[in-house]
């Protein structure tokens, strides 16, 4: 059994985007520049958004955290949205989801200009990325199939089961999978909370890639030998010995369900790191077109 070790593919990752940014600083170059949108005081939020602007510094790029209060209005929203469209200095900028009930999610990604749109959230990003057109991959997803990539994972003819069908994760990660090109080229099913015997599906599956929020879902018994498994929940559990008070637990009951596969991600220290990753990634090539057509 092989461990997809995000952590150490993540820093690969940012030492190779810091050898870029270098090499644009010899050359003149101004850095790729990211902001980041948090509205609320959402203690998880603020933890992302965080590690993001920290990630950020660590590689040599610029960045601006924008900090709204969780009263802002959802016109106030789109107005610094505009600012940051309109903002020559940002090469992209994402917006920390979720957002307050009184604002609209939809409304305020179709207002990112898509080619700042480094979360690849847009639909004019999503479309281009179902029509194998060169975009920006949602982070997660881009970070799911860099792991596949770098440890050679073979996916051509498998059956990947994708559990959680979300805009974010689910649904990219199943367009991808199946797309022409490696990874991919895997028959598809994308599974949810209305699948009818799921278990079954999922004892089917070469590749799992698990996006539910629902700690240890898939067990050993759901597996078949060899199966490959992407876990990509993320939930705070209550844990009194921890400092904090919770642990991270992932989807996938690791320690039995490792016993069985092939390759497996651990959480903490899988797919996580890589969502970071792939936005700095995102942001350099944001950085790399703004050149190019200026
Ligand atoms: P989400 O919006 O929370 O939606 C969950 C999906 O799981 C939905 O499609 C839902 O089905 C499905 N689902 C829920 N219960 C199910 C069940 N019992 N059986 C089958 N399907 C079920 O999804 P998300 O935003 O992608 O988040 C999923 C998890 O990934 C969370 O733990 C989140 O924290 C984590 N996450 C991690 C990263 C990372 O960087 N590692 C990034 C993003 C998200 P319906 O559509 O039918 O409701």
């Amino acid at each position: 059994m092989t461990i997809l070790d995000g952590k150490k593919i993540s820093n690969d990752i940012k030492d190779e985007i810091a050898i870029e940014v270098s090499k644009m600083k010899k050359r003149g170059e101004k850095v790729p520049h990211l902001a980041a949108v948090i509205v609320g005081n959402d203690g998880a939020s603020l933890t992302y958004v965080g590690s993001k602007v920290k990630a950020c510094e660590r590689i040599g790029f610029e960045s601006t955290l924008v900090k709204m209060a969780s009263t802002t209005s959802e016109i106030e929203l789109l107005k610094k949205i505009e600012e940051l469209n309109a903002d020559d200095q940002i090469d992209g900028f994402i917006v920390q989801l979720p957002l307050p009930k009184q604002i609209d999610e939809q409304k305020v990604l179709m207002a990112i200009n898509p080619d700042k749109d480094v979360d690849g959230f847009h639909p004019t990003n999503f479309g281009k990325m179902a029509l194998d057109m060169s975009t920006f991959i949602p982070a997660t997803p881009f970070g799911i199939l860099e792991l596949l990539d770098r440890y050679k994972v073979e996916t051509s003819g498998k059956h990947t089961v994708v559990i959680g069908r979300s805009h974010i994760v689910g649904r990219p990660m199943s367009i991808l999978m199946g797309r022409k090109g490696f990874p991919g080229n895997s028959t598809v099913t994308l599974t949810h909370s209305r699948t009818e015997n799921i278990n079954e599906i999922i004892k089917q599956a070469d590749i799992v890639i698990s996006a539910l929020g629902v700690p240890n879902f898939v067990t050993a018994d759901m597996v078949k030998d060899g199966v490959v498994v992407i876990d990509v929940g993320i939930t705070r559990v209550p844990d009194e010995t921890k400092p904090r008070g919770y642990k991270i637990t992932g989807d996938v009951d690791y320690e039995n369900v490792s016993k069985k596969a092939s390759y497996i991600t651990p959480v903490p220290g899988g797919v996580g790191p890589m969502t970071i990753a792939m936005l700095l990634k995102n942001t350099l090539l944001a950085r790399e077109r703004h050149l190019a057509n200026s």
